[in-house]
C-alpha cells in the first residue's frame, strides 16, 4: 500500500465559505524548513480567482453589514474560543511551514487572539457620540460605517497574527474580508477560515485567495476592494501604498524594520545581554521587530559584547516541533543563503565576526534550512551590514560616545518600527522616548509590541499611510464617519433662507 502521509498536500483559496475546486494554472511549493522537504503546493490565484473572491465577499456585505452588533460579537466570541482551543494545532501548522519553534508559534497565535478579544467589545468600540440642542430643537450624531469589501496582504514571519492584525476589527465593523497570506507558509489561514466557518459567520465575509504579485495587483486594481491592509518589506509596501491609493482606495502598509537597542553604561548589562540575544535571535531574527543593532554606549561595549557571546554559545538551534529547540531554521534555503552571505559581507566591510553562526552546532537534518546565531562587532553606518534589513539571526554591536551620538543614529535610521533603550536612569529614559524618531519604544524592554487596545505602526519608511493597525486606529481604518444633524419637532417654517446655516 502507498504511503500517501509524504505527499505534497493541495493548498487552495478560500471563497465563499468553502475551499476552491477549480484548477490552478499556477502553483508554488511549500518546504518544512527544518528538514528541506517538500510539504505542500499552493494554488495561485490571478484576476479570475481575486474576482471570485472579491464577489463572495461583495455579496456577502449587505447582510453581515445589517447584522446586529450582538449578532457579531457572539460570533467573534465563538471564533475566540474555537481559536483558543486550536492554538497548538494552528502553532503546529505554522512551524511545519516557517519553522519557528512552537511555543514561539502559540505565543504569535496568543498575540493575535488578543485582537480578537478587543474586536469582541465592537458594540463599545462603534458607540458615536450624540449632541442634543446644536442649535435649537436640532440634535447631531456620529456613527461610524463599514466600508464594504477590505483586504490583507501579509508576511511569512507572522502567518496567524498580522492577518488576525487585521480581519478581527475589519469583520467586527461589518466589513467582507479577502486576505492574501504569504504563499511560503499558507496553511494556517485556511485552518482559520474553517474555524470562522464553525464559528458561524456567513459565507463570504472571510475569504482567503493564495499567490503572489499578480494575485496582489489583481487586490490593488480591483474596483470593488475599498481599503487595503498591507504587512511586508519597505519596497513592497511603498508598492502597494502607491499602486493603491492610486486607484482611491484607503491604504495602510507597514513595511521593513531595522531596531536598535541603546545600552547606557549604567544599565543592568546581564538583563541587557539577556534583552538582546532573545530579541536577536527568537524566531531566527525573522520579526519585524527583532532587534538587529546592539547600540553600547562606551564603556558599556566590552563587557556587553562578552555577556551577549556568551549567551550565544549555549543557544540550542533545532527543529521548531523539538521541545528543547531555542530557535528553529530560516524560512527556506535561499533566505538562509542571502543571511549568511552577509557574514562574508560584513567582515569584508570591516566588523568584526566575533560568533560566526555557520559553526554553530545544528541539533537537526543537515537538509534544514539552518543557521546559527551570529554576532559582529565594530559595525559602523556605512557597512551594508548596518543599513540592510537582514532579517535573520545576525545581530551587529554598533559602538557609541554618548547618549547624543546614540540618538542621532537612531533618528538618522530611514526606518522607524521599533527601539529599545537599557538604562537604571530615569531621565534618560524620559528623554529617550521624548526625542526617538521611531513608532513602538522600549525601556528596558526589547520587543514592545503594543497590546491589542493599543495601534502598533512604524514611522518614516516603515509605514506607509497616516494609520497604524488595531486598536482605535484600526477602527477607524476599517469605518467611515458620518455625522447627522437631525430636526424632528417644531420644524421650522421660516421660509427661504440662502444664508449658511447658523446655530440659534
Ligand atoms: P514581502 O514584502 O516579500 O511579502 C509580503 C507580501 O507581499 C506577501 O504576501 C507577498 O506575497 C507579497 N509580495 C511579495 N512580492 C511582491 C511584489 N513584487 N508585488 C506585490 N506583492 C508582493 O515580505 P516577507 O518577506 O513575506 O516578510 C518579511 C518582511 O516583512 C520584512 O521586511 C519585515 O520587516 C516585514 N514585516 C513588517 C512588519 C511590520 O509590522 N512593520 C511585520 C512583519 C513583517
Amino acid at each position: 500500500m502507498t504511503d500517501t502521509s509524504t505527499e505534497p498536500a493541495r493548498i487552495t483559496h478560500w471563497i465563499g465559505g468553502r475551499r476552491w475546486d477549480g484548477t490552478a494554472e499556477r502553483q508554488s511549493e511549500v518546504y518544512d524548513p527544518a528538514t528541506g522537504r517538500l510539504s505542500g503546493r499552493v494554488d495561485f490565484a490571478g484576476a479570475a480567482e481575486v474576482g471570485a473572491a472579491v464577489e463572495a465577499a461583495a455579496g456577502a456585505f449587505p447582510a453581515w453589514r445589517d447584522a446586529s452588533l450582538a449578532k457579531r460579537a457572539s460570533v467573534l466570541f465563538a471564533f475566540r474560543e474555537l481559536v483558543n482551543r486550536h492554538r497548538a494545532e494552528l502553532a503546529a501548522l505554522i512551524t511545519a511551514e516557517h519553522g519557528k519553534v512552537q511555543s514561539d508559534a502559540e505565543g504569535e497565535v496568543t498575540r493575535g487572539l488578543e485582537v480578537v478579544e478587543f474586536a469582541c467589545g465592537i458594540p463599545h468600540l462603534l458607540k458615536g457620540g450624540y449632541s442634543e440642542n446644536v442649535s435649537t430643537k436640532v440634535d447631531s450624531y456620529a456613527i461610524r460605517q463599514p466600508l464594504g469589501v477590505v483586504c490583507g496582504i501579509t508576511p511569512f514571519n507572522f502567518p496567524a497574527m498580522v492577518p488576525m492584525w487585521m480581519f478581527p476589527l475589519a469583520i467586527a465593523c461589518g466589513n467582507t474580508f479577502v486576505l492574501k497570506p504569504s504563499e511560503k507558509d499558507p496553511s494556517a489561514s485556511i485552518r482559520i477560515a474553517e474555524l470562522w466557518a464553525e464559528a458561524g459567520l456567513p459565507d463570504g465575509v472571510f475569504n482567503v485567495v493564495h499567490g503572489d504579485k499578480a494575485a496582489v495587483d489583481a487586490l490593488l486594481d480591483h474596483p470593488g476592494i475599498r481599503a487595503v491592509s498591507f504587512v511586508g518589506s519597505t519596497p513592497i509596501a511603498r508598492y502597494v501604498y502607491q499602486r493603491g491609493t492610486s486607484h482611491g482606495k484607503r491604504v495602510q502598509a507597514l513595511g521593513g524594520a531595522k531596531n536598535h537597542m541603546v545600552v547606557l553604561p549604567d544599565a543592568d548589562l546581564d538583563l541587557a545581554a539577556d534583552a538582546a540575544v532573545n530579541a536577536g535571535f527568537g524566531s531566527a531574527g525573522e520579526r519585524c521587530m527583532a532587534i538587529s543593532v546592539v547600540v553600547a554606549v562606551e564603556p558599556a561595549a566590552d563587557d556587553l559584547v562578552g555577556k551577549i557571546a556568551d549567551r550565544m554559545a549555549g543557544l540550542r538551534v533545532g527543529p521548531g516541533c523539538d521541545a528543547a529547540a531555542q530557535m528553529g531554521p530560516l524560512v527556506t534555503g535561499p533566505h538562509r543563503d542571502k543571511v549568511a552571505a552577509y557574514l562574508d559581507a560584513g567582515t569584508a566591510s570591516g566588523a568584526e565576526l566575533v560568533v560566526d553562526g555557520r559553526k554553530h552546532q545544528i541539533d537537526g537534518e543537515p537538509s534544514g534550512y539552518w543557521l546559527g546565531p551570529s554576532l559582529f562587532d565594530r559595525v559602523t553606518p556605512e557597512m551594508g551590514v548596518y543599513r540592510d534589513e537582514i532579517f535573520g539571526p545576525v545581530l551587529s554591536v554598533v559602538r557609541a560616545a554618548s547618549y547624543d551620538d546614540a540618538l542621532d543614529m537612531v533618528n538618522a535610521n530611514p526606518y522607524g518600527n521599533g527601539t529599545a533603550i537599557f538604562t537604571n536612569d530615569g531621565g534618560a529614559a524620559r528623554r529617550f522616548q521624548n526625542e526617538v524618531q521611531v513608532g513602538m519604544v522600549g525601556i528596558n524592554v526589547p520587543i514592545p509590541v503594543p497590546m491589542a487596545y493599543y495601534s502598533f505602526g512604524g514611522w518614516k519608511q516603515s509605514l506607509f499611510g497616516d494609520s497604524h493597525v488595531h486598536g482605535i486606529e484600526g477602527v477607524h481604518f476599517y469605518t467611515h464617519g458620518k455625522v447627522v444633524t437631525a430636526r424632528w419637532l417644531d420644524p421650522s417654517h421660516g421660509g427661504l433662507n440662502l444664508g449658511f446655516p447658523q446655530n440659534t
